[in-house]
């Protein structure tokens, strides 16, 4: 099947995956085989939408567990990274053919533990697929370059070289998407890989997990470690043989782990948190920007590292914008995201919903409008679930606490401006820097924009969210220490660049002292 064919959209509606809702007991992956976690502790895994319907358990895992991961991946990564990366090519090419013969099963399963409506558990998987098949490309290229060197007859190259056991850590809102932007590119490279998702949604790395193995990727080059941040990520961070560390999740987390790996040197990439911003300029087509806020706002139930949690709108059109944006709120029909028509889902956790209510009252607290929504649903269809509103704040004030802090949840600070040089003015004024977007008809205005705003990815005319799996992903300034996702930049990270002369002169040249200049014959 053609990529193309494989990516024809389905839309809004029901799950057409009939699967039973079972309970089942999970396992860890380690050295190529199930086990159950040395502690032999497991959590429940519950339906954020549904909490009396269990998933599933999974390991509370130990740091003996992720000793014996890394233990294995080491061992492993002693024959693996000899693996020519146009074999490694191959497998990924069945792990796509797989990946989308499955895709409705993970996205149904998806749905099911983190809540996200199916069309977009659809696309989360579907974002795994295209990062396999740009895996699949980069195995028959991974280039290096040729340079002349200073000195005749030598000849200068470099080459990329795989780096070792690759620590992964990663939150639950991309539960199978995020996995693979790191998984892929490190196997691809030939390192090995120990994982641990987050505590909320394993099930959808254990069905990735079923994949990799499926498509013929030797089972000891990945292991599986379920179980809790502080001791299963805190111990993959640690380990003395984990040279790689990519953690994807909240500001305070990942400074704790900035601060663990920096006395190893290690090599860590983090992307983190964000709060970022739509600019609506008076010129903007309305219409279409009212969509992309509600997309960008409400999309998985505002729980997107690029949600647009606010938006700063131009005094000419905030009256205008506001109407529309209310109007279409009120469209989004929330509940159980594997049924017919939802639009919005839960959030993910009680904790997630308490922390979402505590901010609404916060910012009705400091004197913002409370423009629609704000209150926990809690008729028959959501009374199981944790289910908040999607909601909007007016009159915001750009350092009120809504407009700075990440909510991760459905509520949305729309901020009124004089001009576009404020709107551009209150957008950097923050401790974040991942997404922007900005509306408007005026060419320069977009290129300024682009330029001007402090923030990893820029959206002419289009939501804060949505980005794709071969471009460049990750933030400025709070959001991240400079690491990209996606594309080619994820290649250069699990990759060590190695450079090599050879002189085939037959004398010593010595390079900077020798001035060897081939003389006129
Ligand atoms: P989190 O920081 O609570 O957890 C992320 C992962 O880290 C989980 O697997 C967790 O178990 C683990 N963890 C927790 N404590 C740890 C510790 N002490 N040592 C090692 N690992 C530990 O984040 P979350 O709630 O899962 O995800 C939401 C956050 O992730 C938001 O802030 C969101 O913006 C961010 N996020 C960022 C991006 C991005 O690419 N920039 C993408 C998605 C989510």
């Amino acid at each position: 099947m053609s990529p193309s064919a494989a990516k024809a959209p389905k839309k809004e509606g029901k799950s057409t995956y009939k699967f039973p809702h079972d309970t089942k007991k999970y396992q860890n992956f380690i050295a190529g085989k199930w086990c159950d976690s040395s502690s032999g502790e497991v959590s429940e895994n519950r339906n954020p939408a549904n909490v009396t319907d269990l998933v599933g358990t999974f390991p509370r895992s130990t740091k003996e567990d992720v000793d014996r991961a890394v233990k294995s991946a080491k061992k492993a990564f002693a024959w693996w990274r000899l693996v020519p990366p146009p074999h490694r090519a191959k497998m990924f090419y069945r792990l796509v053919d797989i990946m989308q013969k499955n895709k409705e099963m993970y996205a149904f399963q998806m749905t099911r533990e983190m809540g996200k409506p199916i069309f977009e558990t659809r696309g989360d998987v579907q974002e795994g697929i295209d990062t396999a098949l740009y895996a699949c490309g980069e195995g028959y290229r991974m280039f290096g370059k040729t340079v002349p060197s200073e000195l005749p007859s030598k000849f200068n190259m470099t080459t990329r070289f795989p780096i070792g056991v690759c620590g992964l850590v990663t939150p639950w809102n991309f539960p199978m998407a995020i996995p693979t932007w790191k998984m892929f590119p490190a196997l691809m490279c030939g390192n090995t890989v120990v994982i641990k998702p987050a505590e909320i949604t394993p099930l959808s790395v254990w069905n990735l997990l079923n994949a990799v193995l499926e498509a013929g990727f030797p089972p000891e080059v990945i292991n599986v470690v379920f179980g809790a941040g502080s001791k299963v990520g805190n111990a993959i961070v640690e380990h003395p043989d984990t040279p790689v560390v990519s953690f994807t999740g909240s500001c305070a987390v990942g400074r704790k782990i900035g601060s663990l790996a920096a006395p190893k040197l290690k090599r860590v990439s983090m992307e983190l948190g964000g709060k970022n911003c739509t600019l609506i300029c008076n010129d903007a087509n309305l219409d279409l920007a009212v969509d992309a806020c509600i997309w960008a706002g409400f999309g998985t139930t505002g729980q997107r590292c690029t949600a647009s949690s606010r938006v700063i709108v131009e005094e000419g059109v905030h009256d205008e914008f506001v109407e529309k944006f209310i109007k279409a709120a009120k469209k989004l029909k929330v509940g159980y995201g594997n049924d017919e028509g939802i639009t919005m889902g839960p959030t993910v956790s009680e904790e997630q919903m308490k922390t979402d209510l505590e901010y609404i009252e916060i910012g009705k607290k400091d004197g913002a409008t409370l423009a629609f929504g704000g209150k926990r649903l809690t008729g028959p269809e959501h009374k199981n679930g944790w289910f908040v509103q999607p909601t909007i704040f007016t009159d915001c004030k750009p350092k009120m606490r809504t407009s700075q802090e990440e909510i991760f949840g459905p509520v949305v600070s729309v901020i009124k401006v004089k001009n576009y040089d404020q709107a551009i003015e209150v957008a950097n004024d923050i401790e974040f820097g991942l997404s922007s977007a900005v509306f408007t008809q005026d060419v320069n205005k977009a290129y300024r924009a682009f330029r001007d705003l402090e923030t990893g990815l820029t959206y002419i005319n289009s939501a804060t969210i949505g980005a794709e799996a071969h471009m460049p992903f990750g933030g400025m300034k709070g959001t991240g220490n400079g690491h990209r996702e996606g594309g080619w930049g994820a290649y250069e990270f699990y990759s060590e660049t190695k450079a090599c002369y050879v002189d085939w002169s037959g004398t010593l040249q010595r390079a900077q002292i020798d001035d060897i200049v081939p003389k006129k014959k």
